[in-house]
């Protein structure tokens, strides 16, 4: 391990392989630290298409394609009374995406981060942050299979742990728990499911049921991932008189006659596994030496399989961020401004999606839905681009819509383009407000990926012009 590096990746998943990976093409010295050993299990296989620009900046694509993970053509609903498809192809036939094991794809990118230059160390955790004037310079690392520790100064620092959340939690506590979404995640693997029927090939299935609702993705190993989603106050409910969570689990799926039609004749093959407190944003994703990138800085409920797009995203604008800082002269406070304000909007973006999506439910019994209803104080909080802040308000009073949450929520999974030859062109697609141009700055700046990733003056390129 080396005394000191330029920037110090901590976490081996999505955002720090995607940030480590992206700076390291560009020349800068990088070390990333991840405290298990790959390949370790996650949860989060299914993904969105805008994955697919940044594995090609990154220069993975060809990497994960030749894996044969299942490819994923869309999405098939069953929610409330209503089903419908979402096909990634309808405006684009070359928008895919993939449903990944994610041991294989998280290992693939580290393995990917370090043929690219990135000194990876697996088995060494990050113990602490050092802080010289509100600055951060260093950080205490142990390794977890010897147990002998040391230190690592840098000029960056990018904080990519995941739900552990290394700088939020333990220096900055400032993670704040959403008042929607407080809900539970319970899954398992099965063998010998039935092929879902209706949607597009190698579709995720998310259908609703009176408390929660499901999902089922096919895998490339022949199982299938089957999990619900109820909230926290259900659960409780359901483990007084349950209190195995393989019966809770198994009472849920019986609830859906779509998943449970998958499983029929099936075979459960892992233990059943459960993950909680759904939705939380750290107040600052970046400060004096540091950055946050994907969910180590906010999470997201996963009813719209947002978290690696969120993880990549993120890790392209910190990339672009950090290099920006380090080798083109943009001012410190500006860049980390542009990062903060740039990865918030997506975020809060896909977090009033979702809860439109919820709300836009019609049942039997409303109670889950209605409770993932973003509060006036949650709405107060969020910086909306305008035509979101419509979708919030105009909901309650609209009686269609449910037809405007659904447009919205297609046009931002499947991108309402063609691609084009900019290997971008899905992604911007897909977040539609991609700050990739002058017109669409932030904070004066925007993202510039050919032929150097960095962020650029809108000012200068009008002068340019
Ligand atoms: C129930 C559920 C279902 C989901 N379904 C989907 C889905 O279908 N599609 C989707 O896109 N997303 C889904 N997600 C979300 C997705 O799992 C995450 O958003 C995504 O993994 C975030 O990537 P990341 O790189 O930020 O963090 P992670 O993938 O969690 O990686 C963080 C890494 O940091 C390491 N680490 C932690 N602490 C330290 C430390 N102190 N030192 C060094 N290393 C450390 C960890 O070992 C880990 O490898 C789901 C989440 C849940 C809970």
């Amino acid at each position: 391990m080396r005394d000191a590096v330029q920037v110090l990746v901590i976490g081996g998943g999505p955002a720090g392989s995607t940030t480590a990976t992206l700076l390291a093409r560009e020349g800068f010295a990088v070390t990333l630290l991840e405290r298990d050993h790959f390949p370790r299990y996650h949860i989060g296989e299914s993904l969105l298409p805008s994955c697919l620009p940044i594995l090609d900046l990154m220069g993975a694509r060809e990497k994960i394609e030749a894996h044969g993970f299942q490819k994923k053509g869309g999405a098939y609903f069953e929610w409330g009374p209503e089903k419908w498809d979402l096909r990634f192809n309808e405006l684009d036939d070359t928008t895919y995406s993939w449903q990944v094991i994610r041991s294989e794809f998280d290992h693939l990118l580290l393995e990917h981060a370090k043929s690219q230059g990135v000194e990876v160390h697996e088995g060494v955790a990050v113990r602490e942050v050092v802080f010289e004037e509100g600055r951060a310079v260093r950080a205490l690392w142990e390794n977890t299979d010897r147990g002998d520790s040391g230190v690592i100064g840098f000029d960056y620092l990018v904080d990519a742990s995941g739900r552990a959340g290394v700088l939020a939690t333990k220096h900055l506590g400032s993670r704040r728990v959403h008042d929607v979404f407080k809900n539970i995640g319970v899954w398992g693997y099965w063998k010998g499911t039935q092929p879902l029927e209706p949607g597009p090939d190698g579709a995720i299935a998310v259908c609703s049921v009176p408390q929660g609702w499901l999902w089922g993705i096919p895998l490339h190993d022949g199982t299938m991932s089957i999990g619900v989603v109820t909230s926290k106050r259900h659960f409780r409910e359901e483990q007084a008189k349950h209190p195995d969570l393989a019966a809770i689990y198994h009472k849920k799926i019986a609830e859906s006659p779509l998943i449970a039609g998958l499983v029929d004749g099936a075979e459960l093959v892992s233990d059943v596994k459960a993950e909680t407190d759904y939705s939380y944003v750290t107040e600052n994703f970046a400060g004096p030496g540091y950055l946050l990138a994907g969910d180590a800085a906010c999470f997201l409920d996963p009813l719209l399989s947002t978290g690696v797009h969120l993880a990549t995203y993120s890790g392209l604008l910190a990339a672009a961020t950090v290099s920006s800082i380090l080798r083109d002269g943009v001012d410190e406070e500006n860049a980390l401004s542009f990062y903060g304000t740039a990865y918030r909007k997506s975020y809060e973006r896909l977090l009033v999606l979702v809860s439109v999506f919820y709300q836009s439910y019609r049942g039997r019994d409303e109670h889950f839905f209605e409770a993932q209803r973003l509060t006036t104080r949650e709405k107060q909080g969020l910086k909306l681009h305008e035509a979101f802040l419509n979708i919030v308000t105009g909901i309650e009073d609209l009686a269609d819509a449910k037809e405007e949450a659904y447009q919205a929520v297609a046009r931002t999974l499947a991108g309402p383009e063609a691609a084009s030859s900019n290997p971008l062109a899905n992604h911007n697609a897909s977040m539609e407000q991609l700050p990739d141009a002058p017109g669409r700055a932030l904070e004066g700046l925007y993202l510039e990926t050919e032929p150097k990733l960095t962020l650029r003056r809108a000012a200068d390129a009008r002068v340019e012009a």
